[in-house]
């Protein structure tokens, strides 16, 4: 099968070639060619996953989109899924309440769903690399609003050929999301704060990847850029599987009969996760309704409801960080494939988003995507009342992203009283967004003694250096927040958080957006 682009039809090119280049050179996001010939799972393939590992079940939908060798895409699926997750079905099904099962997809060494797709894109990139086999180093770029950022690092770290180096909102990620990027160990990798939010710094970044005088340097030097947010088919693709997996697991619990609708319902910011439960509907899942869920910058539901979409606005820092966006770029593969695969449409649409902020689709094409999409918005307090009585009626915790969701499921199923089963997609655990949720539940956390060490402070202590005295030997006890709300609500904080308290600081540089360049330029040199 191969790939387009969602600006200028007429490439063509191999997922290997997508993957490497993460980005078409017109500016537009590489597409499975032709939806209609995209091959179908029956319902009953799907369902027969259910007596498979996780792996297994990864490989099954990953075949049908990349053409690899069968041997090397095994490899692939059993290194990233087989021993870096902490259930057995690499994901968990919970039956929260009726007809919601949550499905938890953060059991991955970063504590966010983004390790499902980044443990296993560094194989599929070394594969890509093999076979496009034109460059001897990658450089990976990662604008993050915090958990891109850990885990492409994480799944990234001293893989051979590639540098990776993420760039991170200075004041737009947790406590705990700095913590895990600036203490990130392994000799390719870099990291870097930017003055601005998260738009800035992907926009920054995107800008870096069509930037002549870079290309030049880099083509000089041997290096091709390729990236690791959800606009690279690599990184969207293993998303598909899961959904297909949850479908599998819920037909065995019998909680569905086999060809029954089921909705989804995704905490969104990029668009990517969403995208892929598309893409799952498109080979044959059957789905009711894809449920779209925004916190207070919610530029999704206002598109989803007024086929509008308008980025002259206020941006809002949310106790749900990783879908404070503006620009949700895979929003533009889904109108590439609605649109009837318009590659002129879409250009004009995203050149209009460029210079005016703005762009608009018309009446049809926003009924078309009201047919399978439901949009709503969660404001902040909401987000804690949820966090909190869900806790309280049922001692089920839930971290700020996946409280948005719920939040947004429990209005739509005010509109739709029909029984129908929902995967509510439950995207970071808990404590990896400890201090908001500790606020939902028992208001304002004062650190105590056992607070850990202000990590900024450390930070500007100690420069570049590891402080004295400090070795990877990390401790594994909670502290401070983690330890509070461990001790108050009885559930577990997990070690690779817990292990953070401790670690040596490697990363304190902040740069302003025009410096992201020089960064990049250094680095090739
Ligand atoms: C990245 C992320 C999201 C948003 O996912 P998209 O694919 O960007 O829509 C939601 N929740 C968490 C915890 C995330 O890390």
């Amino acid at each position: 099968m191969n790939y387009t682009s969602t600006r200028n039809s007429s490439i063509s090119i191999t997922a290997a070639d997508a993957i490497v280049k993460g980005i078409s050179d017109e500016g537009g996001l590489f597409v499975p060619a032709k939806m209609s010939e995209l091959p179908k799972l029956t319902i009953d393939e799907i369902t027969t996953m259910a007596d498979k590992p996780y792996p297994e079940r990864a490989y099954d939908v990953l075949r049908r989109f990349l053409d690899f060798g069968d041997d090397e895409l095994r490899d692939c699926v059993n290194n990233a899924y087989n021993f870096n997750f902490k259930t057995i079905g690499t994901t968990r099904l919970v039956n929260l309440v009726d007809s919601i099962y949550m499905l938890e997809l953060w059991h991955g060494p970063t504590a966010a769903f983004k390790d499902m797709a980044l443990q296993i894109l560094p194989g599929l990139m070394s594969i890509s690399m093999r076979k496009a086999s034109k460059t001897r180093k990658t450089l990976i770029l990662v604008a993050t609003s915090g958990d891109t950022g850990k885990a492409a690092l994480e799944g990234f770290k001293d893989v051979g050929g590639i540098e990776i180096a993420v760039f991170y909102p200075e004041d737009g990620v947790s406590d705990t999301q700095k913590m895990q990027m600036i203490t990130q160990e392994g000799e390719n990798v870099h990291v870097f704060a930017v003055k601005g939010n998260f738009d800035d710094c992907q926009n920054a970044v995107k800008a870096v990847f069509t930037d002549s005088q870079v290309g030049d340097k880099a083509a000089a030097a041997g290096v091709a850029f390729s990236s690791a947010n959800s606009i690279n088919w690599g990184r969207l693709c293993p998303q598909i599987a899961y959904y297909i997996s949850a479908y599998a697991d819920l037909v065995q619990k019998k909680a569905i009969k086999p060809g029954d609708k089921i909705n989804i319902c995704v905490p969104t910011g990029n668009f990517g996760n969403i995208l892929a439960a598309y893409y799952a509907m498109e080979i044959g899942l059957p789905i009711n309704k894809l449920i779209c869920a925004s916190n207070t910058n919610k530029i999704l539901t206002d598109f989803i409801n007024t086929g509008v979409y308008d980025r002259n606005r206020e941006f809002h820092t949310t106790a749900s960080p990783s879908m404070d966006i503006l620009i949700s770029s895979n929003l533009e593969r889904l109108l590439y494939h609605i649109s009837g695969e318009s590659d002129s449409l879409v250009s004009e649409w995203f050149i209009a988003l460029k210079q005016t902020g703005k762009f608009e689709v018309g009446k049809e094409l926003q009924k078309k995507m009201n047919s399978l999409f439901y949009g709503g918005w969660c404001s902040e307090s909401e987000t804690a009342e949820t966090i909190k009585s869900v806790f309280n009626e049922s001692g089920y915790l839930m971290d700020t992203h996946t409280a948005v969701g719920y939040k947004v499921l429990l209005d739509y199923l005010k509109t739709d009283n029909s029984g129908i089963k929902t995967l509510m997609v439950s995207t970071a655990n808990p404590y990896k967004f400890g201090e908001s949720v500790y606020e939902a539940l028992y208001g304002e956390y004062n650190a105590t003694e056992d607070a850990p060490v202000f990590y900024e402070d450390v930070a500007d202590e100690f420069e570049n250096d590891v402080p004295e005295g400090m070795t990877n030997e990390v401790n594994a006890e909670p502290t401070g927040v983690m330890k509070t709300l461990q001790d108050r609500t009885g559930i577990p904080a997990p070690k690779s958080l817990t292990s953070l308290n401790g670690k040596p600081i490697r990363f304190t540089e902040t740069l302003s957006k025009e410096q992201i360049k020089d960064a990049v330029l250094k680095i090739i040199n």
